[in-house]
This record gives C-alpha cells, structure tokens and sequence, in this order.
C-alpha cells in the first residue's frame, strides 16, 4: 500500500483546493489515512485514478489504518450503550428494535450495535464512522446554548486554530470568492437553512451537524478594489465541546468544508 509520499508524488501538484484541501500534500495524507477517497481530486489521469483506487480499495480493506484501529477500539464501548436512550438524548430516530437512524451533514446513517451504513447500505469511511460514534458517546450532552462561539473560544482548541482556519474557513472562502450565489447555493444542498443575523456578512446560513451539533457559517465577499480577501467565520455552539471532543471537531469541519466546494 502506498504511503502519503507515494500517493503525492502521483497527484497535480496544483495545490488547486478542489478536493477540499488547502495542498495536494494535505489530501495525500487524508487519503492514505483513510480519511478521504481519491475520487475527491478532479484533476487525475484516468491510469494515475486507477492505480490509486486500486491502492485505497485494498486500504479500506485492511484493519491497518489508525482510523480502522480506532473504530475497533470504538465498537464495544458503543455496543454497550442503550440505542433507544441514544437516540432520545442525541435527536435521532429508532427505526427497528436495536436500530437508529441520525442525519450527519445533512445525510441519514443508520446504526446498529456493530455497524453503521449510509443511505446506500455501506458504510462509509472509517472517519466518518467515529465522528459519529464520538458524538454518541458524549456523556449527557446539554441542549444547544443558542450562544455562538468562534473556534478560538472552543476549550483546549489552540493547538488547532491554524488547522481551523487554513483547512475549513480559508478552504470555502477561497472557493467561494466573488460567487455569494454559489455559496448560498452549496449551503443549501447541504441543508443550511438563511439565518437572519445582522451584520456586514453577505451570506449567514444555519446548519446541524448533527440534529444536536448546531453551526453558523458567516461568509464575507471579496472587495478587489479595497484588498479584501473573501472571508468565512464558521461558528459553534457555546456547548459544542460537550458534543465532541476537539479532534473531532477540526476533522468535522475539514469535512464540511471538503463538501461545500466538493
Ligand atoms: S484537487 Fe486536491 S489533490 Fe487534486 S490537484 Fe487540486 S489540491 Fe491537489
């Protein structure tokens, strides 16, 4: 299996951010990680796609990823928990007897105690499984506060705010500069709903993360003539430490922003 210095050598090299990352470097690492699936880079040969799908096909396959190894650590701890309990504390749904269903980034997931499918019937990759899992295992996680908060203010989160703002905020503001159209309509098809909130932005949109895991995302045009940079605030909930731990959280917003300019 190739590494991430392997998978980068055969990437554009563009550093073009349609993939949701800010460098070809960053996606090779995502993608060797398990993190991100190579079909995410629009610029590849058809040999070069084919070669690495082959590659990360065997990668998913194997236990041997840290995301993989993580995900088995994570089963037993969630097999034991009560999933008609869970979905009444996390607002998700019981569909069957040991059988929940939660909508994650505007998409619905199924769980049971042992495996967790998209809405095709697969599950998806092993990231977005713990995402999920972390955020079930919260313990008795409070209602949203109403009271927006900036990553900065987010407990233990400054080892991480260059991660935050160079591979989430920076990625969409890039993306979307002089398209505010374009924005609004990403934000809807990921189920944003417009916040009226007063203020200089030209777009504001709500979203859940999860039914319980509010943010809002605040997008300020650019201004050529005045050397202003297009700029996004993607705020949280003042609680949104009690509904993931802050890894989780960065890895969370790197995948928002990887599909609102996917
Ligand atoms: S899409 Fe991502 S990996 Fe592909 S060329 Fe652009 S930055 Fe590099």
């Amino acid at each position: 299996m190739k590494t991430a210095v392997e998978i980068y050598k055969l990437l554009p090299k563009t550093n073009c951010g349609a993939c949701g990352m800010p460098t070809c470097f960053g996606f090779a690492t995502k993608v060797a990680a398990g993190m991100a699936s190579i079909d995410a880079c629009t610029n590849l040969s058809e040999a070069v796609r084919r070669e690495l799908a082959r590659d990360t096909a065997g990668r998913r396959e194997s236990p041997g990823t840290v995301y993989e190894q993580a995900l088995m650590a994570l089963r037993p701890k969630f097999a034991a928990l009560d999933l008609a309990a869970l979905a009444k504390t996390f607002g998700a749904d019981v569909i069957a007897p040991g059988r929940i269903a939660i909508s994650f980034l505007n998409a619905r997931y199924t769980i049971t105690r042992d495996r967790i499918t998209d809405d095709r019937g697969t599950e998806p990759l092993p990231f977005i499984s713990i995402l999920i899992y972390n955020h079930l295992c919260m313990p008795a996680p409070p209602q949203p506060s109403g009271e927006w908060i900036t990553f900065s203010s987010v407990p233990a989160s400054h080892a991480k705010d260059k991660a935050w703002a160079g591979h989430v905020e920076d990625v969409i503001a890039r993306h979307f500069a002089g398209n505010a159209e374009g924005l609004r309509a990403a934000c809807e098809a990921l189920g944003g709903i417009r916040a009226e909130i007063k203020g200089s932005h030209d777009a504001a949109y709500e979203f859940r993360f999860f039914p319980r895991y509010p943010a809002l995302l605040l997008f300020y045009d650019a201004v050529p003539e005045e050397n202003f940079p297009a700029q996004v605030k993607l705020l949280l909930d003042r609680n949104v430490d009690r509904y993931l731990d802050i890894e989780s959280i960065v890895v969370l917003g790197e995948e928002f922003a990887g599909r609102m300019t996917g």
